[in-house]
């Protein structure tokens, strides 16, 4: 019997955006965006996608929607290929992809009740009209904690946490398979983040969905991801189950990433020193290991070879010259 193929699978993919300049707008360089990201969603997974603003997450996720043209790459969705597909054979796996993005104020159309946006996709993909599609839209009103009579209301009259409600019902209103959820509640209080992400949680119990949850933050994904890669200038620098990657984060960005987390004890003394400095610019990425422009680890083979992802043991997986010798194949 043949394994079922995960979700979703994306192998190689790399989005280059073109820099144009002076007069005649000829191309002076290339956004390295995405270089090369390979990674897989299991069914009713999550994968926690984090990075520092600017490392390609935003970019990988709308790849994934196909929102943006990737440059080369595959992207299979239940194991098949949907990189070069037309507008029309698109359309039954654009029903199974959903996204919900940062900023829900800036994603709902200001001038639709509340109601007729959750119902929007429903009538643009002919599934229900009139009674039939009022009472689906209620449905859904309950199942993301807002009271079908709110259906009436605009979008400022709810609260941001509310908002996000709102966007996450209408990208429950199609059955999706996969929701990409962009910085879903980075523009969120922290109070309210909690309980959009156990909102979430309990839809993906219900539902059985799988996330590509994207953050900057490495604490936001901790509670809903199953998985987490953390990504660095356009690649995965380190992928593997949740706890393992907090209890034995490899990469020194991981590592560095975790030791900004906030701790509720200021006495903590933290192991490891903040990051510092900028991500460098995508349009030169250093040489070797992207990274070593700012690694405090940083040895002479690191500035001129770039290490690949490589197993290190019980799935987990790092690009990193230090794993040498702790599981790494070549
Ligand atoms: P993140 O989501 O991790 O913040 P993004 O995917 O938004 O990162 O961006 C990755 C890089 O690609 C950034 O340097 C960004 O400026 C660049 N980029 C994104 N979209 C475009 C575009 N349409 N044209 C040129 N550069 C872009």
């Amino acid at each position: 019997m043949t394994e079922a193929p995960p979700l979703l699978e994306v192998t190689d993919l790399v989005k280059h955006y073109a820099v144009r300049g002076g007069v005649l707008r000829r191309q002076v360089g290339t956004v390295h965006a995405v270089d090369g990201v390979s990674f897989s969603v299991g069914k009713g997974e999550t994968l926690g996608l984090v990075g520092e603003s600017g490392c390609g997450k935003s970019t990988v996720a709308r790849s994934v929607l196909r929102l943006v043209e990737p440059s080369s790459g595959s992207i299979r969705l239940n194991g098949q290929e949907i990189t070069g597909l037309s507008k029309a054979a698109m359309r039954p796996h654009r029903r199974a992809m959903q996204i919900v993005f940062q900023d829900p104020f800036a994603s709902l159309n200001p001038r639709m009740t509340a109601g007729d946006i959750v119902g929007e996709p429903l009538s643009v993909h002919g599934l229900a009209s009139g009674e039939k599609k009022q009472q689906r839209v209620a449905e859904l009103f309950r199942q993301v904690g807002l009271r079908p009579d709110q259906m009436k209301n605009y979008p400022h009259q709810f609260s941001g946490g509310q908002r996000q409600r709102i966007c996450i019902a209408r990208a429950l209103s199609l059955g999706p398979r996969l929701i990409v959820c962009d910085e879903p509640v980075s523009a969120l209080d922290v109070s309210i983040q909690a309980q959009v992400i156990n909102l979430l949680i309990d839809l993906q119990r219900q539902h059985g969905f799988s996330y590509l949850f994207i953050a900057h933050d490495l604490a936001v994904v901790a509670h809903i991801s199953h998985r987490v890669a953390v990504m660095y200038l356009g690649r995965i620098v380190e992928i593997s189950d949740k706890t393992e990657l907090f209890v034995n984060p490899r990469h020194p960005y991981t590592q560095a990433l975790l030791a900004s987390v906030p701790v509720a004890d200021p006495k903590a003394r933290r192991l490891t020193p903040v990051i510092e400095g900028d991500v460098p610019s995508p349009i030169n990425p250093p040489s070797g290991c992207a990274f070593h422009t700012r690694c405090r680890h940083v040895m002479d083979r690191c500035k001129v070879e770039r290490p690949t992802l490589a197993e290190a043991g019980g799935g987990h997986q790092v690009a990193c010259w230090l794993n040498e010798g702790t599981g790494r194949k070549g």
